[in-house]
């Protein structure tokens, strides 16, 4: 549970679209990091007919995945799966959640009531709500939320929560780079790759 730290802010939140951009240079000279990657689908305990569980599936789980994993190919990033899968979750945090609160959830996960099969250096929830965000990655947590239908691609958004984890911050002058905050975009700069890269680094040493 090393990674699971109470956040101290929250970052993130994203909204509106525009066309998608996969940028594909520059990973060739980079050697591949491989970090590790958990993601759950989040019911309502014992129910996963609630209104707060998720609609998606694991297929379409394991879809996003692979577009995550092109998304970040030109950084040279890798993303191990540990796994994917169904975890529960009460109904107050997820009804907290749907709100945009992340706290109750994320306090679920630092005592144990939310259960992780399997924890990793960044672990992703894909809930059915969180209310008006696409999604969000609380600082210092290496947890990522994605919601059932944000407004942009759900690789995207998956991607944009990670580039968080791994230290970058939003990009506030070019709406085709993955760190501005509700579009599509993909592009990944050289400062963007050389940060993200410094702490896959870390993680993967397990000096992070
Ligand atoms: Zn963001």
């Amino acid at each position: 549970m090393r990674y699971l730290i109470f956040p101290l802010l929250l970052v993130a939140s994203c909204a509106s679209t525009s066309p998608a951009v996969i940028s594909d240079n520059s990973g060739a000279a980079n050697e591949p990091i491989e970090i590790a990657l958990s993601l759950y689908i989040v019911d309502e305990t014992d129910d996963s007919n609630s209104d707060l569980s998720s609609q998606r599936d694991v297929a379409g789980v394991e879809q996003i995945v692979e577009r995550i994993q092109a998304i970040w190919r030109p950084a040279g990033i890798e993303f191990s799966i540990a796994a994917i899968s169904r975890v529960d979750a009460s109904t107050e945090m997820l009804s907290s959640l749907a709100s945009g609160e992340t706290g109750g959830f994320l306090n679920g996960l630092y005592n144990g009531s939310v259960a992780l099969p399997k924890v990793s250096a960044i672990n992703g929830f894909y809930v059915r709500s969180l209310g008006t965000i696409n999604g969000i990655a609380p600082l210092g947590s290496g947890v990522f939320f994605v919601t059932d239908e944000p407004s942009v691609h759900d690789e995207r958004v998956s991607s944009h929560e990670i580039g968080h984890i791994l230290g970058l911050h939003h990009a506030i002058d070019d709406s085709n780079r993955l760190m501005f905050s509700g579009t599509n975009g993909m592009d990944l700069v050289e400062a963007e790759i050389s940060v993200a890269r410094y702490n896959a680094e870390g993680i993967a040493s397990g000096a992070r």
